[in-house]
């Protein structure tokens, strides 16, 4: 594996979440409704991060997953704030670090019975390429 990273260049708004661990306003983000096939990768860095087939519709205001792609998450303690309200494990990019956001489990949502709660501007999405578009 090369060990030189091409990071793209962050707007304010992407940097305020990214870098800064930020939180998007929730039912705002681009990628909450969005149910198409494809896969999510970092915004900075471009890793493969969630499959389209793991994101289900948590009604929170973010993108769910109930898995990650295997490798792709870095895991770390939330911070207070997240914890009192509920998150087991803060969410980064495992390949440049890039804030995504929290982890919840035992909630009961689906049969991982996890809640990867991820900002829309940390991800880019990326369609699947085979088969048809659309209706
Ligand atoms: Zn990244």
């Amino acid at each position: 594996m090369a060990m030189t990273m091409k990071l793209n260049k962050l707007t304010k708004e992407e940097e305020r979440v990214i870098v800064h661990k930020g939180t998007e306003m929730p039912f705002t983000g681009e990628y909450d409704q969005n149910f198409k096939p494809g896969t999510y990768v970092c915004r900075r860095c471009e890793a493969p991060l969630y499959r389209s087939d793991d994101k289900f519709d948590a009604h929170c205001g973010w993108p769910a997953f109930d898995k990650e792609i295997p490798g792709a998450i870095k895991h770390v303690p939330p911070d207070m704030l997240h914890k009192s309200l509920g998150a087991a494990d803060e969410l980064q990019c495992a390949r440049c670090g890039a804030y995504l956001g929290h982890q919840f489990v035992g909630e009961g949502f689906t049969q991982t019975n996890t809640r990867a709660c991820v900002n829309s501007i940390s991800m880019k999405f990326i369609p699947k390429k085979e088969g048809k578009d659309g209706k």
